[in-house]
């Protein structure tokens, strides 16, 4: 783009130049100049047929080279013989102009006069030329040189379409066409995006029992896991057109800018429907607008996000446009746009799990000369915590690496290598976890799970993972209620809290210390453990006793709070609390060292595969005494 730019000033300037010229060439051929006293003599002579005299110059004609064979006697003059020579080429009844510089002449009139030349005044350089050499001219190079310099800049307007969108099409590049083959480790986004490409291919199908198509689909997570690759392998399967553009390109320095652009955009998409509009990075035009320093002046921002909101309300899915949106900020979007009917869909794009690492890898590889010694498996499990992004950058810097060697084939060394190399230029460390840390959390999670999947009441578990996510948790146990639950029994209550603490009574039984892992857990238990007492009447001493005030308060959730206290009465609630913590804890405890044997394999299996599912915790646990609760036992 650049480049071409570049080159399209040299074809200004050379055409300029050109022209000059040209110009320059065209009149000094056509108009000989001639000195003072020569012009004198013509006239003189009576070669002169007229004249317009200007300050600076006069311009004239001569007669034509036949009436002055005629007219003239006085052909030895030097001056006929000059004016011979002069003329003597040229068709004999053409009139030649001549230029003479003026020189001050007082006689010149008289001079004219006698030898019955026409003459007249002359206003030197018309106005057209003086408007175009002063003021068109220098005004044009300018622009010219301030868009070249915003395009070196590799920001700003392109001089000629300041409001126009820059989305571009990138479906109709059909040689580098990025499919969903391309897409590894991430199969719940891809089979989820899946759905709506299948949608734009046939939306009559879909419409048929009056499904209503998507309007927005958001991608969420983490840098890196693919989201840009994923919506450009959308395109590439698509077969519709897909425009795409990044939230920063919104975001002009001039005012106006970024909300023209979004109008355009979607003018340019309803002309074209069924289409996709992809909008990349979108938080950088819809953050929050209640967030931020008050007198930072986002306006633009929040023009141009307020013309994508009226924009996604102002067409209906029906007509075939999808917009899609990927950003690693979904904590800082704008509640807006989240409302129904704008980026309704959430696709969360995670970090992949071991298998989705090899899956991953294996992408990457496909184009490598692989030595024999390669073992993916190994690698990826080298690798816990890595986004697409680092292993496609493993993949790149093991290929350098063994060019630089001198190899033929990439072996396990130069990848060993480009690991460790990855691993020290992130920028986030701490997510990739050391192998202690990861047994830690191994032990960690299975005990939230063992502790889950044994108590009478404990909540159903679905899935337990190692797999870090978000920005604190580095594992987690998904736990969810079989049916939505409005009443909560005692028991249900002191279960949920056991199996909070079940994270940390297992690290205590296996490693007979206690981590930081587990603050978030005690902070819910103990949540739990003093709403019990304090709001639901539920404690040994003071039972069906409220402690709190009824939430008059506008705001919804907010906490409750105690009602005036006596010391004595504050005292019996912190021991109560402490009391129902202390029995969970112990019956946690009690359950991981019952059933030791299968939290180590538990844990293990974990820390081999990250991720065990529901079918395969069974298969290690058991099947459940006492779940599904609705057996009624
Ligand atoms: P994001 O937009 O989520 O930050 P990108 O899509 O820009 O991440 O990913 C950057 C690069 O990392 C991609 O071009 C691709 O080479 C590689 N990559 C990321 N995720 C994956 C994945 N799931 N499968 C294959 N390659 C991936
Ligand atoms: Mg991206
Ligand atoms: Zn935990």
């Amino acid at each position: 783009m650049e480049k071409r730019w570049k080159f399209s000033i040299l074809y200004y300037l050379i055409a300029i130049l050109l022209l000059f010229g040209f110009q320059y060439w065209f009149v000094s051929k056509q108009i000989p100049e001639i000195s003072y006293k020569e012009f004198k003599d013509y006239v003189q002579l009576g070669a002169v047929d007229e004249v317009a005299i200007g300050e600076t110059k006069i311009v004239g004609k001569f007669k034509s080279w036949k009436s002055i064979r005629e007219t003239v006697s006085d052909t030895t003059h030097p001056a006929y013989q000059k004016l011979k020579t002069l003329l003597k080429r040229r068709p004999p009844d053409v009139q030649l102009g001549f230029k003479v510089v003026a020189l001050e002449d007082k006689e010149l009139l008289s001079l004219l006069e006698d030898h019955d030349v026409n003459y007249r005044g002359l206003v030197e350089s018309n106005w057209f030329e003086t408007f175009l050499l002063y003021w068109v001219l220098p005004f044009f190079f300018l622009i010219l040189l301030w868009g070249y310099l915003f395009r070196r800049m590799g920001t700003g307007p392109n001089v000629m379409t300041f409001g126009k969108s820059r989305a571009k099409i990138f479906a109709e590049d059909v040689k580098n066409k990025i499919t969903f083959k391309d897409v590894a480790g991430i199969d719940e986004a891809v089979q989820e995006v899946r759905e709506i490409v299948e949608f734009l291919k046939n939306p009559a199908k879909y419409q048929r029992l009056g499904g209503k198509m998507p309007k927005g689909v958001l991608l969420v997570g983490p840098p890196g896991t693919g989201k840009t690759l994923l919506a450009k392998a959308v395109a590439g399967e698509a077969g519709v057109p897909f425009f795409s553009i990044s939230g920063s390109e919104f975001v002009e320095m001039f005012v106006g800018v970024g909300a023209a652009r979004v109008r355009d955009l979607f003018a340019q998409a309803k002309q074209k429907a069924p289409c996709i509009v992809f909008i990349d990075e979108i938080d950088a035009i819809g953050r929050s607008r209640a967030a931020g320093p008050i007198l930072s002046g986002h306006d633009e921002r929040e023009n141009t996000l307020n013309q994508l909101l009226v924009e996604m309300d102002g067409f209906d899915s029906s007509k075939g446009v999808v917009i899609m949106a990927a950003t690693n900020r979904p904590d800082v979007l704008d509640p807006a746009l989240l409302r129904p009917g704008r980026f309704d869909r959430q696709i969360v794009v995670d970090r992949p799990d071991l298998n989705g690492r090899i899956a991953i890898f294996e992408v990457h590889m496909r184009h490598l000369p692989l030595a024999d010694d390669v073992d993916v498996k190994l690698l990826a499990a080298q690798t816990p915590g890595f986004v697409g992004a680092d292993i496609a950058n493993v993949c790149n810097e093991a290929a350098l690496l063994a060019a630089r060697r001198g190899k033929d084939r990439i072996d396990m060394s130069d990848f060993q290598e480009a690991i460790e190399r990855v691993v020290a230029g992130l920028k986030k460390p701490n997510k990739v976890i050391n192998e202690q840390e990861r047994r830690v959390v191994a032990y960690h999670e299975s005990g939230h799970a063992l502790v889950g999947y044994y108590l009478p009441h404990g909540d159903y578990v679905a899935k337990v993972s190692i797999v870090p996510r978000g920005v604190a948790a580095l594992g987690y146990t998904l736990q969810t209620p079989l049916e939505d639950r409005y009443l909560l029994t005692r028991e249900e209550l002191l279960d949920k809290i056991t199996s909070l603490l079940g994270g940390r009574a297992a690290e205590e039984v296996v490693f007979q210390t206690i981590s930081t892992g587990a603050a978030n857990d005690i902070e819910r238990a103990t949540e739990i453990a003093r709403n019990m007492v304090l709001v639901y009447g539920m404690s040994k001493r003071l039972p069906n006793f409220s402690l709190s005030e009824t939430d008059k308060s506008p705001f919804l959730g907010a906490p409750p709070r105690e009602k005036f206290l006596s010391d004595k009465t504050a005292q019996i609630i912190d021991q109560e609390v402490q009391e129902i913590i202390d029995d969970c804890y112990r019956r946690a405890r009690d359950l991981i060292i019952q059933h030791r044997d299968k939290l180590e394999t538990l844990a293990q299996t974990l820390l081999e595969k990250e991720v065990v599912d529901r079918k395969e915790l069974e298969s290690i646990l058991g099947k459940p005494q006492h779940q599904p609760k609705s057996d009624g036992a």
